[in-house]
């Protein structure tokens, strides 16, 4: 090519790069952004058959993306749920079984009661990302999330605050924004709180004037999820995730309104606690609108953003990698989903649940005389009739892929603490 028309080429190039990609980033190498809402059950976004109104932008990213109507997380209370989410390995191999209060409230009686941490051995999502070119930031806040019990592992910047609200928790996204816009490709992990325990009756949202009790707590809830959305519409336009950013959105765990005679989290493992959203925004990824109803579990999500973002995860993961199931490519019948819930109870006794969902039907076990839940989860979705009586035979062979299924984990070595007993706490 002669010097002038090699010129104008390179001026041509320089020109339709700069029109198709704003200057700011590099084409087909997009941002990954992992949302984790605290203690949002599924089944109250409007995606999942809740109230219309509750949380239009999540609606509306949806539906730039896919949306998993079967999603299972691995716990049922934060900091079990949360190591789960970040490293793809299930709460009996990565050690984090029980919160930093729960461990404190039994360690003011007994000294001798440590934390588990995040072991250095396990690899998490940021540590991925890090190692292949992605600045790492991450906010949370929630107590349970702490740097010095391992949740820091691979980010660059990582911050928890104790519940002080979205707002927050976006401020700090906004002071760190001039810097993590230059920082070329960037992983951000968030952890919103709102929804969790105390539930704030949030203006304009909140309908429950005229209601008291249970029912008005469940409003109130509701309207901390559409605060929420609007915080998470607020960073998306500060940010541009309009364009080249993979989002995932999910949740650690749900919440009980009196679905199974109790409230809150981190006592049971029936679905309203283990049901989470999972909904991947992505525009650039081809995949608009779908609707995914293979049972996934919240493992799945490492191998899944890895995937989308072009990274050949060769670190250990238990989950798979969701894009071929998106694309139809790749069915999941059959597949086994495990749920597990470790805690050590005030009189020196420990509460151990397992769950395990398989075609159509969910077996909930626990340590208590040998109790054992079975549920129709096609035509029961909420788990309210126990038909462990009537298929025994089928209760037998779960509760036996339960077993088969934990004797497959690797386990990694255990890291302890001892919680701080002065410090200032969170929520579970
Ligand atoms: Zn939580």
């Amino acid at each position: 090519m002669r010097p002038f028309r090699l010129l104008q080429f390179l001026l041509i190039c320089l020109l339709s790069f700069s029109i198709f990609t704003g200057c700011t980033r590099k084409a087909g190498k997009p941002n990954v952004v992992l949302l984790v809402i605290d203690t949002l059950r599924a089944d109250y976004l409007p995606m999942y058959g809740g109230k219309e109104t509750v949380a239009p932008f999540l609606e509306k990213l949806s539906s730039g993306g896919a949306l998993f109507s079967n999603s299972f997380s691995a716990s049922s209370w934060t900091a079990p749920s949360t190591a789960s989410i970040l490293t793809s390995l299930f709460p009996i191999q990565h050690g984090i079984l029980m919160g930093r209060r729960a461990t404190k409230k039994l360690a003011t009686k007994d000294p001798k009661i440590l934390l588990n941490k995040l072991p250095q051995s396990v690899t998490t999502i940021a540590e991925v990302m890090k190692a292949n070119g992605f600045a790492t930031y991450g906010a949370v806040d929630n107590g349970n999330l702490r740097a010095d019990s391992g949740f820091a592992q691979g980010f660059d910047k990582f911050v928890t605050y104790l519940s002080q609200g979205g707002k927050n928790l976006n401020k700090q996204i906004q002071d760190w924004a001039p810097e993590i816009k230059k920082s070329g490709r960037y992983f951000l992990y968030m952890q919103y709180m709102d929804p969790h325990h105390p539930y704030e009756e949030h203006k304009p949202w909140f309908k429950g004037d005229n209601l008291h009790g249970l029912r008005r707590f469940e409003e109130a809830y509701r309207s901390e999820i559409s605060f929420t959305d609007s915080m998470i519409k607020e960073l998306y336009e500060l940010m541009g995730w309009g364009s080249n950013t993979i989002v995932l959105i999910t949740s650690d765990h749900g919440e009980e309104f009196g679905d199974h005679g109790s409230g809150g989290h981190g006592r049971t493992l029936y679905g309203e606690l283990v049901r989470v959203p999972l909904i991947i925004y992505y525009p650039d990824g081809g995949f608009s609108g779908k609707v995914v109803s293979e049972y996934v579990s919240s493992v799945d999500i490492v191998p899944t953003l890895a995937s989308l973002a072009g990274i050949n995860l060769t670190t250990p993961h238990e989950g798979i990698n969701l894009v071929p199931v998106i694309k139809g490519e790749k069915s999941l019948t059959g597949r086994e989903i495990y749920n597990h819930l470790w805690k050590r109870q005030k009189a020196g006794t420990v509460l151990e649940l397992k769950g395990l969902a398989k075609d159509k039907k969910r077996l909930i076990e626990s340590n208590k005389k040998g109790k054992k839940l079975f549920f129709d989860i096609e035509n029961d979705r909420h788990e309210r009739k126990n038909i462990a009586n009537k298929n025994t035979e089928l209760v037998t062979e779960y509760s036996q892929r339960i077993a088969k299924f934990e004797t497959g984990l690797k386990t990694y070595d255990r890291e302890w603490m001892p919680v701080p007993l002065d410090e200032e706490e969170g929520d579970d």
